[in-house]
C-alpha cells in the first residue's frame, strides 16, 4: 500500500474531517477508504442517490467521485451541491478522460480532476488542498460576518460610551476647586486615560474598517513601550500572582504606531497570564535585542507550550481553546499589527517554554 498523508494543517481541534466518497465499485471503495481514512473520517456511497441523501442529512469537507456512478455521473451529485448551495470542493475521478470532460469540470468549477489510474500521492495532495480550501472558505464567511458585526458594535457601544465620557466631564466639573483624597484623584486620572484609550482604539479601528489606514510612524524607545505594558497588563499580572519581568539590551529605538504597537504585546502579554495562571512557577518574560534592521522581542511564559498540531493554527483568526472570554482575535490581530509595520511574529516552538518572537523595525540611528 501506497502510505501518504493528508497534511492535518486543515483538520478540526474537535473531530476530523469528513469526505465522502462516491464510487459504485467496491474494491475501489475500500481502497479509496484505506488510503485516506487514516487522516480524515470517510464515508462512502454506491451511487448518485445514496450520496445526494447523506450530503442532505451531514456536512461534509469534500466529495470524492467517480465519473460514472452507476445510477448517474459525478456532475450530477455537483448539480445537485450547487442547487442546494453546498459549497464543498469536489475532486472527480474518471476512468474516460477526454479533453471535453476536463473543459466540463473547469466550467463546473470543480476543484480536482484525476484520471485513472491516478497516483494515489496525487489524490492525497489533491484532498489536502481541497480540505484547506473549505478550512478558509468557512474562516473567510465568518469573518465577513465579523466585520458585520463589528460595525454594528461600533455603533451600539458608542452611545453608553459616549453617556460615560460626559458623566466623567459632569463629576470632573463637581469636583472642580474641592479637596479630593489622592487616592480618589489617581482612579480619576486612571479611568479618563483607559476611556481616551477606548475611544482611540475605536476610532482608528472603525477608520481602519471603513479603508485600512497605514500605521502612524513615530519614534519611540522600548522603554516607554514597555511602561505601557506595565500599565495594562501589570494588575492583571499581580493578581494571578505572576511576576513580570520586561528587560531590554541596551536603549533601543522602535519606529511605528506606539498605540498599534502596545496592542501587539498587551495580547501577548495577557495570553501568557491566562496560560501560566495554573502551573506552580508563574512568570512572563519579554526580552528585547537589537543592533540590526530589527527589535527582536521574545515573549516567553512558564506554561508548558503549545502542543504541535495547534501552533499553525494560533494565527487564525477566531481560533481560541478558551472556555470562557476567548474571542480568537488577540493573535490575529497581533499578526496584522505587525504586518503592517513590514514585521514577523511566530511561534517559537524550538523553545523549552512558551514563547512568541515578535521583530519590528528599529528607528536608523542618526
Ligand atoms: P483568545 O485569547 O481569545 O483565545 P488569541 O488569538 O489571543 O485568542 O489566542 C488564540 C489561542 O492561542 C488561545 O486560545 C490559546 O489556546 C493559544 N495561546 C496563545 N498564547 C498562548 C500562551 N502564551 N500559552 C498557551 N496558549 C496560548
Amino acid at each position: 500500500m501506497l502510505v501518504c498523508r493528508i497534511s492535518n494543517s486543515s483538520r478540526r481541534i474537535d473531530s476530523k474531517k469528513r469526505v465522502l466518497v462516491v464510487d459504485d465499485s467496491e474494491t475501489m471503495l475500500r481502497s479509496l477508504k484505506t488510503l485516506i481514512g487514516e487522516d480524515v473520517e470517510v464515508v462512502t456511497a454506491s451511487s448518485v442517490t445514496e450520496g445526494r441523501r447523506i450530503l442532505e442529512g451531514g456536512c461534509f469537507d469534500s466529495v470524492i467521485t467517480d465519473y460514472d456512478v452507476g445510477d448517474g455521473t459525478g456532475f450530477d451529485l455537483i448539480d445537485f451541491l450547487k442547487e442546494s448551495g453546498i459549497e464543498i470542493p469536489v475532486i472527480l475521478i474518471t476512468a474516460y478522460g477526454s479533453k471535453e470532460l476536463a473543459v466540463r469540470t473547469v466550467q463546473r468549477h470543480i476543484f480536482g480532476y484525476l484520471e485513472k489510474p491516478f497516483d494515489p500521492e496525487e489524490l492525497c495532495r489533491l484532498l489536502s488542498q481541497a480540505l484547506v480550501q473549505k478550512t478558509r472558505g468557512e474562516s473567510e464567511r465568518k469573518l465577513a460576518d465579523f466585520g458585520l458585526r463589528s460595525g454594528e458594535f461600533f455603533h451600539e457601544i458608542a452611545t453608553p460610551l459616549t453617556l460615560v465620557d460626559l458623566k466623567i466631564v459632569e463629576l470632573r466639573t463637581l469636583l472642580d476647586g474641592k479637596a479630593i483624597e489622592p487616592r480618589v484623584e489617581q482612579l480619576l486620572d486612571l479611568v479618563e486615560a483607559q476611556l481616551a484609550r477606548i475611544k482611540k482604539i475605536m476610532r482608528e479601528s472603525r477608520e481602519r474598517l471603513k479603508a485600512g489606514g497605514p500605521a502612524i510612524e513615530n519614534v519611540f524607545p522600548v522603554n516607554v513601550l514597555f511602561r505601557a505594558i506595565e500599565e495594562q497588563c501589570g494588575l492583571k499580572a499581580r493578581r494571578a500572582g505572576v511576576a513580570l519581568k520586561m528587560e531590554a539590551e541596551g536603549r533601543l529605538e522602535l519606529v511605528g504606531d506606539r498605540e498599534r504597537l502596545l496592542q501587539v504585546f498587551v495580547n501577548l502579554l495577557n495570553n501568557a497570564i491566562d496560560a501560566v495562571a495554573e502551573a506552580p512557577d508563574r512568570w512572563v518574560r519579554v526580552r528585547a535585542s537589537g543592533g540590526g534592521e530589527f527589535i527582536v522581542f521574545h515573549v516567553c511564559d512558564s506554561g508548558e507550550g503549545i502542543p504541535t498540531e495547534l501552533q499553525q493554527l494560533l494565527f487564525n483568526p477566531l481560533f481560541t481553546t478558551k472556555k470562557e472570554g476567548g474571542t480568537g482575535l488577540g493573535l490575529s490581530i497581533a499578526s496584522r499589527i505587525v504586518k503592517e509595520h513590514r514585521g514577523e511574529i511566530y511561534y517559537n516552538s524550538s523553545s523549552s517554554n512558551t514563547e512568541f518572537v515578535v521583530k519590528l523595525p528599529a528607528a536608523r540611528k542618526p
